[in-house]
């Protein structure tokens, strides 16, 4: 499957803002966005920003939501037509679409340092839901879902020692002590943390 396998703070520096894809260095004064907050590449400090036009905003969102969570443009595209099935806002239901992934529920537990490690733990069969071996991160996952780590797998090095140092969400709960989580309730528009205008992305696949 197509990966984007450049440095991913270029991502960050190109959206101009931190999508959190490098795990702990996220959260020092090494990130990148921190010391070079100008676009990549280079023209990037001496470009003129130009007004973009409606498309390009629209655009820029989507990408960097698609980047945010990880997930290629099929994958989002697919969201997005569940999305617009589902009853309420479709943009609202876009990003808690994604929130539920699977792979984003491990990383909101803080099982991962980032995104892609999650979804890697999980491509490799390390957890179950509802106790059947669960391997698919784009699977969404529903309240009262529980998931845990498989008994093989808890000394295994991401998990051995499981100091929790990110702020579980309050629609999640995870037990160390228990190698078990579960997802209390589902996610609203006011939990995904990513600062992004949702509408822009249904005006682009609207057009
Ligand atoms: Fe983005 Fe993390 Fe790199 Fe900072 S360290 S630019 S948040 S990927």
């Amino acid at each position: 499957m197509a990966r984007y396998t450049e440095s991913v703070c270029r991502l960050c520096r190109r959206e101009g803002q931190k999508l959190f894809l490098k795990g702990s260095r996220c959260y020092t004064n090494k990130c990148s966005i921190q010391r070079r907050s100008y676009a990549p590449g280079m023209h990037g400090q001496t470009q003129v920003r130009r007004r973009a036009s409606e498309y390009g905003l629209q655009m820029r969102e989507k990408q960097k939501t698609k980047r945010f969570y990880g997930v290629l443009e099929s994958q989002f595209r697919k969201t997005y037509e569940t999305a617009e099935r589902m009853q309420g806002k479709t943009g609202d239901n876009l990003l808690t679409l994604l929130e539920r992934r699977f792979d984003n529920i491990v990383y909101r537990m803080g099982l991962a340092a980032s995104r892609a490690q999650a979804r890697q733990l999980v491509l490799h069969g390390h957890f179950t839901v509802n106790d059947r071996r669960a391997d698919i991160p784009s699977m969404v996952l529903n309240a009262g879902d529980e998931i845990r780590i498989r008994e093989r797998s808890r000394s295994l090095e991401p998990f051995s020692d499981l100091t929790l140092t990110r702020a579980i969400p309050q629609w999640l709960a995870f037990d160390a002590d228990q190698y078990k989580g579960s997802v209390l309730a589902l996610p609203e528009r006011g939990d995904v943390d990513i600062e992004v205008e949702e509408r822009l992305i249904v005006e682009l696949y609207s057009r």
